[in-house]
């Protein structure tokens, strides 16, 4: 019997930076500069700090240009809006990404409708969104982009396989369904008004759980030789005397290895850095279509 394979997305996610790392010079001689990504971080949200922060590193790590906003919690929406606009129309900048959650007072979706959707590194903007699903060349969300890859390096051809996804946000469960269908999958996207979930979990050759809730998909939902995809972060409370809670994800993991998937994402060090990585890769995409080059690999 094949032991499952713990899929290793930090060392994918590091092999997939250094590939963006080596094609960033080809683009610098073809467009005479180098690829640029705008992060706008509004308010003082801790976690999205460190988002910008790790998002910022990546950036330089892989020799592009890193532009960074940071906007005062009370700055109004038209003044956001204006910044984006600037960004929009300024050479330098390939790629523009708004860090969510926005302050109250802001409208997340007029937000990111005023973002150019050549410049929409997140994937969000309706027209990539419709883009995908008509499929046409479009920018895709990072999160599944890079689960969709750790899927195809775990299996190579999905062609006919039994998808299920289960969470249907439009950041991660709905873009990651289109994905799946564009590689010829049968897919069923689940969600919380979804009956007998565990059984139709268990009908899947392909999982991947993005509802935020810790280790909901049990051991018994998946049939052997599934293969994971484990995108929850959850935080656990804090054990007795501890600081902080463990980090897991919307899989009982444990239960999952001893049902005998054939592979699983583990949290952390899954899906989590695929996640900067394919924003490199979404920037240095929108960069050289801006630029009117090819594709890089
Ligand atoms: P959302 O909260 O936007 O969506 C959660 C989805 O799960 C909804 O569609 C909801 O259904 C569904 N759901 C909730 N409860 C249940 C249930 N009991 N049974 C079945 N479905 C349920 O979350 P996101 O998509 O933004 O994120 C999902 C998880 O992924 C989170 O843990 C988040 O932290 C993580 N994440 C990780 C990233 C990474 O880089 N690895 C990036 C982004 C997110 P309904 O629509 O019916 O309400």
């Amino acid at each position: 019997k094949k032991s499952p394979q713990i899929i290793d997305g930090k060392a994918f996610a590091a092999e997939l930076r250094q590939r963006v790392a080596d094609a960033v010079p080809a683009f610098q001689q073809a467009a005479g500069r180098s690829p640029g990504l705008a992060v706008v971080l509004v308010g003082e949200d801790p976690a999205s700090q460190v988002y910008v922060r790790s998002k910022h590193k990546a950036t330089i790590a892989a020799g592009m240009e890193s532009f960074e906003h940071r906007l005062d919690t009370n700055v109004s929406q038209d003044d956001l809006l204006t910044l984006i606009d600037q960004l929009n129309t300024d050479d330098a900048v390939d790629g523009i990404l708004v860090q969510l959650p926005l302050p109250d007072h802001m409208d997340d979706k007029a937000v990111i409708a005023a973002i150019d959707p050549a410049k929409d590194v997140d994937g969000f903007h309706v027209v990539n969104a419709g883009r995908l699903a008509v499929g046409e060349e479009a920018m895709v969300p990072c999160t599944p982009l890079g689960s969709l890859m750790l899927l195809k390096h775990a299996l190579g051809d999905l062609s006919g396989m039994d998808a299920v996804v289960v969470g249907r946000s439009n950041i991660v469960g709905k873009p990651m369904a289109q994905l799946l269908l564009r590689e010829n999958c049968t897919v069923t996207l689940a969600h919380s008004r979804t009956r007998n979930l565990a059984d139709v979990v268990r009908r899947a050759d392909i999982v991947v759980a993005a509802v935020g809730r810790a280790e909901m998909v049990r051991g018994d939902w998946l049939k052997s030789g599934a293969v994971v995809i484990d995108v929850g972060i959850n935080r656990l409370p804090p054990a007795e005397g501890a600081e902080k809670g463990r980090l897991v994800g919307d899989v009982a993991t444990d239960e999952a290895l001893r049902a005998d998937v054939a592979a699983i994402t583990p949290v952390p060090g899954g899906v989590g850095p695929m996640t900067i990585a394919c924003l490199m890769r979404n920037t240095l995409v929108a960069a050289c279509r801006r630029a009117g080059l090819a594709d890089p690999e």
